[in-house]
């Protein structure tokens, strides 16, 4: 325990002095901590910045956001990805408005219970935005935490997972212990201050290439460092390899109009809208006639247009692009809507047919206030 009081104050004290001035941690709403802990899941903070100040704009109360629409809602998160996150956030807004009278709770049992909130964004709400002693554990901590005791296991398996959340809870007990706190306008309390500064060290001193070992305030209980392994630390398995998709993306223009499709119920990133796409065989490598043939139209007149690369969890994507104009709508392509450049600057598109459209249709906006 001793050694956990160490490491617990020489964090506190070099958040104090070193932490990122992020504009949610001047917040002391739970809901704006909350929303900036979501975002923060799958993206960097300075992509995040600029989209919390907008959602906090537009949404500023929790009910806000219960009764937001839809559109707004998938605009609001355009680019972000995961829109599951973005809906989860719309329920549990909703359940807090219903059974607890707007206020986001302040305990772990309570926030469990809310759609898309599982023990990490439980844990941060918790300890963040009430200042509760309680741990979390996320990828940044996780890696500071193998490194400061060599955990063996990946952080991924539930075994190494229990280890770690173990660790993080002694941290926290060895904080609550401290006869003395720094403060500082960036966390509120103790507790607030122990987790940001964990994940804080994580994410800009113990990263996964090259950690700055020189400059961590907790290296003398560090014993990845004191054994020379830092860069076995954490032993994560090898990701499956990727599967490779390839897709044709067509731009067809009629009278100054662009045709562009909603994605439908049961399909993932469901309610935001795309150009038609249609799956290519991955051989041959040259998709015009396919294209032709599914829009009933001559080769000749798709023109080809930058190729988009992107990657979703374990998929490679390519999507070859051609652009068309037309005098009506392709049997093949169903239900779908011409709309002009403004409106599509309104709508949420996912981010590899935003790119698409800046592309071919400049000028769209990706971000509209
Ligand atoms: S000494 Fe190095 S490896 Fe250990 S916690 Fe600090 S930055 Fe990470």
């Amino acid at each position: 325990m001793a050694e956990a009081t160490e490491v617990a104050s020489g964090l506190l004290a070099w958040f104090v002095l070193h932490a990122r001035d992020l504009p949610w941690r001047h917040s002391r709403d739970a809901y704006g901590i909350w929303v900036s802990e979501v975002m923060l899941q799958q993206t960097q903070v300075q992509t995040v910045i600029p989209y919390w100040h907008r959602w906090m704009r537009q949404l500023p109360t929790i009910g806000d956001l219960a009764n937001a629409p839809e559109e707004q809602l998938l605009k609001l998160w355009e680019g972000l990805g995961y829109y599951s996150r973005a809906r989860n956030l719309q329920k549990a807004a909703r359940v807090v408005t219903d059974t607890h009278g707007g206020n986001v709770p302040s305990t772990i049992a309570d926030l469990l219970e809310l759609p898309g909130v599982g023990p990490y964004t439980a844990g941060a709400i918790a300890s963040l935005a009430y200042n509760q002693p309680e741990p979390l554990v996320d990828g940044n901590v996780a890696r500071v935490l193998t490194r400061l005791r060599m955990i063996e296991g990946d952080p991924r398996e539930p075994e190494t997972k229990a280890t770690l959340w173990s660790i993080a809870t002694q941290l926290i007990k060895a904080t609550g212990k401290l006869h003395s706190v720094p403060s500082t306008p960036l966390a509120r309390g103790r507790f607030s201050i122990l987790n940001q500064a964990l994940m804080e060290l994580g994410a800009t001193v113990c990263t996964s290439r090259a950690p700055s070992c020189d400059q961590c305030p907790i290296r003398k209980s560090c014993q990845a460092f004191a054994s020379g392994a830092v860069e076995r630390f954490p032993a994560l398995a090898p990701r499956v390899k990727a599967t490779r998709l390839r897709y044709a993306v067509v731009v067809l223009r009629r009278s100054g109009k662009w045709f562009l499709r909603q994605r439908g119920a049961g399909d993932v990133n469901h309610g935001l809208w795309e150009f038609p796409q249609l799956e290519l065989r991955l051989r041959p490598a040259n998709p015009v006639r396919q294209v032709a043939e599914w829009l009933d139209i001559t080769p000749k007149s798709l023109h080809p247009l930058p190729r988009v690369r992107h990657a979703i969890t374990r998929y490679q994507i390519t999507l070859e692009v051609f652009q068309a104009s037309v005098d009506k709508t392709p049997v093949a392509l169903g239900d779908g809507q011409w709309l002009t450049t403004r409106e599509i600057e309104a709508l949420a598109l996912t981010s590899a047919h935003r790119k698409i459209a800046l592309n071919a249709i400049e000028p769209v906006n990706i971000q509209t206030d």
